[in-house]
């Protein structure tokens, strides 16, 4: 009976947290993705941001012992620009977001924000300084304006129908016979990947955090969707420090860094014109998804043509 009523006593924690309107969706994740192994320093202090520059010095890290997912990763984000990270399924993309985010603490190596160390400060701060726009979004069972509000709890109706007009969703929510009152989730209206997409991208504009990690999932949605989503991506990272995953590289084209992750360690690194002409990893995954686009491209000129 004990063993069952620990989670049922936390199920019932989150519900109230969740309902009291905690202001970050980010923090609903911390409850969810428990790891009791991370704690606040006792003299923990808050993460003061001034320009936001990320930097990530030799980190090592693994989930167990046995088998080391970064082996030695070492990286800046100056303040205000973007950095791509790319490279194959289970490389550690994903990993390296959350370890910014300290879902984790790392084994060797130090990552910090502005020269603090995110073991030195509160989780509180570090994740309110910081927007998550996730590969897999996971929409509340209430309305949309709900959904989007959560970015910051105090924001007036127009702040919300902005920013969902600058997440390129404003226009589709209107159509929708309940408007911003329409329920979403499990019990309400089943929005597709993308469209729940720009809700998160919703909810982010109206946090405007100074740093942002974009974990893009692009790669399941139609090319005009996906433009559609990479525009209101686009306006959220101006001016902040971001980290993008990028799944489809057409979107790392303009990184001011790109970073190539293979097997726990960085394989390329540079702007995308030069890692072209480096002709290894990146430029033979570019070529992949050229030929992947030409190819999606003339499957759609042939159902137009019929
Ligand atoms: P990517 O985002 O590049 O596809 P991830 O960072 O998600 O890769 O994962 C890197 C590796 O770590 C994968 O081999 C994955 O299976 C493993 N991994 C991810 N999360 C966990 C976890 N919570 N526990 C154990 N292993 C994990
Ligand atoms: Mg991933």
């Amino acid at each position: 009976l004990m063993q069952l009523a620990v989670p049922l006593n936390f199920i019932g924690f989150v519900y109230r947290e969740i309902r009291q309107g905690l202001t970050d969706i980010e923090q609903m994740f911390d409850l969810l993705d428990v790891n009791a192994e991370v704690v606040d320093k006792p003299e923990a202090k808050p993460l003061r941001v001034s320009d936001g520059a990320i930097r990530f010095e030799d980190v090592r890290f693994s989930y167990d012992e046995a088998r080391p997912i970064l082996k030695g990763i070492s990286f800046e984000v100056p303040a205000g620009k973007t950095v791509a990270i790319v490279g194959p399924s289970g490389a550690g993309k994903s990993t390296l977001s959350r370890l910014l985010y300290r879902f984790y603490d790392i084994q060797e190596g130090r990552i910090s924000i502005d020269g603090q160390d995110v073991r030195d400060v509160t989780q509180k701060s570090l994740r309110a300084a910081i927007g998550m726009v996730p590969q897999d979004t996971v929409l509340f069972n209430d309305t949309i304006a709900y959904n989007v509000r959560y970015g910051r709890v105090e924001a007036s109706e127009a702040e919300i129908q902005q920013a969902a007009d600058l997440a390129q969703i404003g226009p589709f929510i209107r159509e929708l016979p309940d408007g911003f009152k329409s329920m979403v989730g499990e019990r309400g209206l089943k929005l597709s990947g993308g469209e729940k997409q720009r809700v998160a991208i919703a909810r982010t504009i109206l946090k405007a955090p100074p740093i942002l990690i974009l974990d893009e999932a692009t790669s399941a949605l139609d090319t005009a969707t996906e433009q559609e989503i990479q525009a209101s991506l686009d306006f959220v990272s101006k001016g902040r420090t971001t980290l993008v995953i990028a799944h489809r590289l057409s979107t790392v084209v303009s990184a001011d860094e790109i970073i190539v992750l293979k097997d726990g360690v960085i394989a390329e690194r540079g702007r995308h014109a030069d890692l072209l002409e480096q002709k290894g990893l990146y430029a033979s995954m570019w070529d992949r998804q050229r030929e992947a686009t030409q190819a999606e491209e003339q499957l759609k000129r042939m159902r137009e043509d019929d």
